[in-house]
């Protein structure tokens, strides 16, 4: 215990808490641009998308559009192709011709097995899974290894005899309301790279800056209870137990306490002679006998100048 005390004491914490607050900052921000800069392929898919759907509501099919989207297919390596079709299913516009050939016509119906994915009129052997938009943008397979991914989809396929016959594609689609023509954009996951790692990293680095933190504000407490309080073990715990609560608790209680510097019995603030060995321990005003703090310069109460 004795090694203890001496350690904590000896513990610079101005010094400590610059060195928890510069690695802190520079771990987080080095992790966040790690996670930015290996996802910049999904973000730059997620903007294009928004610039796209935009477009397709507001001006219709024209030329910008169709570079717009030609733009998109081309960035992303996860889109296989993006069609349009107009209120009757004809193919208006297409990106290029995967999946479509050369047909002219796209119809789509729920897969009889299960509903939440469709099947086209050309190819009996590929499922389109409907995803919501907000998919393009946080897609929970983004972290996954592809491994994970082919796991979970035999999953929702355990009734399908020769999955490995079948292709599967996400289809997020836009209806314009007034002319009822479909944006169609078809695309495969691509997990991003190092994505699950470095989640997990993060989250290593979070737990430790926070486990830190916890044990430092207890240790704080515990030397700074042991300079001016009586119990610092027990101001300790309780921080270590409570955190914030505990600290506030124990700001509370030095408010309002004081020790005697000769025999270190606790005093309460109000107190200008200790109650155990008479020692003078607050100054005073000579003019009404107020009790005043170190550095006032008049007195708060009758508004004598102190010397
Ligand atoms: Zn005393
Ligand atoms: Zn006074």
């Amino acid at each position: 215990m004795n090694k203890l005390e001496n350690f904590i004491n000896k513990l610079n914490f101005k010094k400590f808490l610059r060195l928890y607050l510069f690695f802190s900052i520079l771990l987080l921000t080095l992790c966040l641009f790690a996670i930015v800069y290996v996802s910049k392929d999904k973000i730059y898919m997620a903007i294009d998308y928004e610039r796209v759907s935009d477009t397709f509501e507001k001006e219709g099919i024209n030329d910008k559009l169709k570079l717009q989207l030609t733009e998109l297919a081309s960035d992303s390596k996860d889109i296989k192709n993006i069609i349009i079709l107009d209120k009757n299913n004809n193919i208006v516009f297409r990106v290029n011709n995967n999946l479509v050939g050369n047909k002219t016509k796209l119809q789509f119906t729920p897969y009889e097995f299960n509903r939440k994915y469709l099947q086209d009129n050309i190819n009996r052997d590929v499922l389109y899974k409907v995803v919501k938009k907000e998919d393009i943008i946080l897609n929970k397979d983004y972290i996954k290894n592809s491994r994970k991914i082919e796991l979970d989809i035999y999953e929702e396929f355990s009734f399908e005899r020769d999955l490995a016959a079948k292709e599967i594609y996400l289809l997020n689609y836009i209806v314009d309301k007034d002319t009822a023509n479909k944006l169609f954009i078809i695309r495969t996951v691509n997990p991003i790279p190092y994505g699950e790692r470095l989640l997990e990293i993060t989250g290593i680095i979070i737990g430790l800056i926070i486990i830190i933190y916890w044990l430092g504000l207890a240790l704080w407490v515990y030397k700074d209870a042991s300079k001016k309080l009586n119990n610092p073990s027990l101001w300790g715990l309780i921080v270590l137990l409570t955190n914030l609560l505990g600290l506030i608790i124990y700001t509370m209680f030095k408010q309002n306490n004081k020790i005697c510097y000769k025999c270190g019995f606790m005093q309460s603030k109000e107190n200008i002679y200790c109650t155990k060995c008479g020692t003078r321990i607050s100054r005073t005003c000579n003019n009404c006998g107020n009790i005043i703090q170190k550095y006032d310069k008049y007195c708060s109460k009758c508004g004598n100048k102190l010397l």
